[in-house]
């Protein structure tokens, strides 16, 4: 699932740079996540970072963006095949993997 910042966000800045996926960003009044980039830190850590570190827990599950962690393995590792490729602590369980199958389209 993506996560969501609520109206209660203070500003603090204390989620932004703890994010893996740089998915937290200013928005119009206050923080947001794009929900296409957030794993909820799945891929990197065991917990999700931001709702770790909000002072003012704010930071719910998105109700209109509910994945399985296998969707969000997935989005992980397009993410990180756009930037670096994985490191050996990164492997996935071979349950965890896609199905290799290519597609025609
Ligand atoms: S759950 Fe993780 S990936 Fe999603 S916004 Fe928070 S820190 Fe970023
Ligand atoms: S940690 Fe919480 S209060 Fe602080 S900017 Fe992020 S969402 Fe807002």
């Amino acid at each position: 699932m993506a996560l969501m910042i609520t109206d209660e966000c203070i500003n603090c800045d204390v989620c932004e740079p703890e994010c893996p996926n740089q998915a937290i960003y200013m928005g119009a009044d206050i923080y947001e996540i794009d929900p296409d980039k957030c794993t909820e830190c799945v891929g990197h850590f065991d917990e999700p970072q931001c709702m770790q570190v909000c002072p003012v827990d704010c930071i719910p599950i998105h109700p209109d963006h509910v994945e399985t962690r296998e969707t969000l393995w997935q989005k992980y590792q397009r993410l990180t095949k756009a930037g670096q490729p994985l490191t050996s602590s990164d492997e996935v369980p071979v349950s965890m993997l896609p199905s290799a199958t290519p597609t025609g389209g």
